[in-house]
Formats: structure tokens, C-alpha cells, sequence
């Protein structure tokens, strides 16, 4: 079939850009789709990257995404601001429908990244990147000597207020229960740093800020009573949603809904199918170990596609 692509890649965050460039240069043609709403990905929603390696005076989110993305047109990627809305990978080609169009290929790489869990507040994205964070890794160092909020009793939220430590002058953890989730571990290390405070049967009600964040309003669940805390920085750590929603029936995922590879491969269990990125990674969530399994699910699609011949 003349219409057979080598590769579709979904998705156009640092994993599926990354996979875009290695494919393109692999003289595979690769055909991306972007998405509509979210194309670039998360780096899109947020300011200053200072921890890719490469810019040593940081990137603005947008812009680093940019240039990954003319990096993969530049070498011949096709690149389409599309959302897949239906596969069928175990067909032979594989299937991918954007609405009533049909494109086949042979191998798919999915890149399709992961949602973290918003509070639902009407401040929040105004003060994405401007106070707001899902990723202490990301921004804790921008927090230095100041006063941060974390909202979450997992391990996740434990982690990112014992990382925040560092540079806080202060961490309040808020928690809507009045125990924690986390493991013992977790807890009794948060417990025994100084520097954390907890909040127990609250949620947070509201953001205060024009440019930045200035503080933030909490309700306790118990009495309904309404406080302030002033605080710079919020770090929401209630969770991540990976985006598996057309893939989940097919391939495998683990408990929390990531796609399962066969590290060290990118490979799924379905041959020819990839996964590299948020949507496959929990654990370290980065834009440069996004960009490393884009790299790899590229490199193992070519070799499949070689082993076919
Ligand atoms: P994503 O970047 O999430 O991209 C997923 C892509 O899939 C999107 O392009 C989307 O449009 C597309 N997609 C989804 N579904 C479909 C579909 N059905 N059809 C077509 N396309 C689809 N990391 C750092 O290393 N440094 C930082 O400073 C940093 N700051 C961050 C700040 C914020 C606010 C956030 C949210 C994250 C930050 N991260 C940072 C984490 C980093 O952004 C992610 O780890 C990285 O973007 C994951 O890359 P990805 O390619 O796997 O997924």
C-alpha cells in the first residue's frame, strides 16, 4: 500500500518531538500528530526551563519547544496539529483516525504525555509558572528563602516538600484528611524536618496574586473556618492522569494507568508499538528523560522496522 507511513508518532511534547527528530534523520518520514489544545506540550504552560541541558542562561517553556519542533520539520517530519481520536494497532498496517481521516503505518510511537490533577481553582492557570507548580524538580530552586504550599498527602507530595526544604524558608503541607498517605517512610521523614508544617482537614479555596502568587486561602473541612496563608509558591501535588484513554484496551498499563514497555526498550507488547515519555514514565517526569525515551522509541522503531524487511 503506497499510502503506508514507516512511522506515526503521537504527540509533540519532548518526547514525541525528540522521537520526530531521530525518526526524520532516520530517513523513516515520520508523520506526527501534535494534538490541537495542548501541541508542544506541558513545557507550553510554563516560563523559564533552567535545568535542559544546553542553555545555560534557561529557556522560556514555549521556546525550547519551538525549536524542537523546527529541529524535526527541518529534517523532514510532517507535522500535523491534529488529535488522534481512534487506533487500531493490532491491525496490519496499524490504523490511526483523526475524526473520519485514516492514516496507516507500520509502527506507531505513542508520546501522548501525562495531565497532573488541577485543584479546579479559577486563579490557577492564570498563576501557572508565576507561583504555581506541579514539579518541585522543576522549579523548587526558584523558591529560594521563601514561603511555599504544598497540597497532597502521597508519597509524591512528601517528596516535593522534603525537596523543597532546600531552598524554602518554610513548607506548609495542606491535606484534605487528617493522615497522611504517603508510606511510613515518607511520613516519618517529612515529619522530622523542621522546615514542614502540616495543615490537616483542609483544601485550598483560593489564589491571591496579579503577576505572581501572593497567598493562598484555605477552608478547614471540619469546621468550614476560612484562613490566609501567605504564601509565594504552591506546589499541587494530587496526582498525574496519563493519557491512555485510546491505547488502555490494547496495551498495558500498570496500576495508575501508565503504559508498560519492556525496559530497557521502549518496546509494548504489541511489535511495532512504542511509548516513550510522561505516559509511560511516573517516576522521574522530566522534559529531557521525555526527550531520552523519544530518542530511544525512535531508534527501536527504525530496528523493527529493519527486522520487517
Ligand atoms: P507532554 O509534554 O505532556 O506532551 C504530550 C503531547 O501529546 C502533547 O503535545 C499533546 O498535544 C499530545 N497528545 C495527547 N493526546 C493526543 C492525541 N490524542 N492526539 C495527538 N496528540 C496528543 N520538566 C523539566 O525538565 N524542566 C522544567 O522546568 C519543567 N517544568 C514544567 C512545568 C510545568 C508547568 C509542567 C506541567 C511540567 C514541567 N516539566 C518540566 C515536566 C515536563 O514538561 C514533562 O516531563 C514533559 O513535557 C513530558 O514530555 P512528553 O513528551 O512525555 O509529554
Amino acid at each position: 500500500m503506497s499510502d503506508v507511513r514507516n512511522v506515526i508518532i503521537i504527540g509533540s511534547g519532548p518526547a514525541g518531538y525528540t522521537a520526530a527528530v531521530y525518526a526524520a534523520r532516520g530517513d523513516l518520514k515520520p508523520l506526527v500528530f501534535e494534538g490541537s489544545v495542548t501541541a508542544g506540550g506541558a513545557l507550553m504552560n510554563t516560563t523559564d526551563v533552567e535545568n535542559f541541558p544546553g542553555f545555560p542562561d534557561g529557556i522560556m517553556g514555549p521556546d525550547l519547544m519551538d525549536s524542537m519542533r523546527k529541529q524535526a520539520e527541518r529534517f523532514g517530519a510532517e507535522l500535523v496539529t491534529d488529535d488522534v481520536t481512534e487506533v487500531d494497532l493490532t491491525a496490519s498496517p496499524k490504523i490511526v483516525k483523526v475524526g473520519e481521516d485514516v492514516y496507516r503505518a507500520h509502527a506507531v510511537i505513542v508520546a501522548t504525555g501525562s495531565q497532573h490533577r488541577k485543584l479546579g481553582l479559577p486563579d490557577e492557570d492564570r498563576l501557572s509558572g508565576r507561583g504555581v507548580s506541579w514539579c518541585a524538580t522543576c522549579d523548587g530552586f526558584f523558591f529560594r528563602d521563601q514561603d511555599i504550599v504544598v497540597v497532597g498527602g502521597g508519597d509524591t507530595a512528601m517528596e516535593e516538600a522534603i525537596f523543597l526544604t532546600k531552598f524554602a524558608r518554610s513548607v506548609t503541607v495542606v491535606h484534605r484528611r487528617d493522615q497522611l498517605r504517603a508510606s511510613q517512610i515518607m511520613q516519618e521523614r517529612a515529619f522530622a524536618n523542621e522546615k514542614i508544617k502540616f495543615v490537616w482537614d483542609s483544601e485550598v479555596v483560593g489564589l491571591t496574586g496579579e503577576d505572581r502568587l501572593q497567598s493562598v486561602r484555605i477552608r478547614n473541612r471540619v469546621s468550614g473556618e476560612e484562613s490566609t496563608l501567605e504564601a509565594t509558591g504552591l506546589f499541587i501535588a494530587i496526582g498525574h492522569d496519563p493519557r491512555n484513554d485510546l491505547f488502555r484496551d490494547v496495551l498495558d498499563t500498570d496500576e495508575d494507568g501508565y503504559l508498560v514497555v519492556q525496559h530497557p526498550t521502549t518496546a509494548t507488547k504489541i511489535p511495532g508499538v512504542f511509548g516513550a515519555g510522561d505516559v509511560v514514565d511516573h517516576i522521574y517526569r522530566q522534559a529531557i528523560t521525555a526527550a531520552a525515551t523519544g530518542c530511544q522509541a525512535a531508534i527501536d522503531a527504525e530496528r523493527w522496522l529493519q527486522d520487517q524487511d
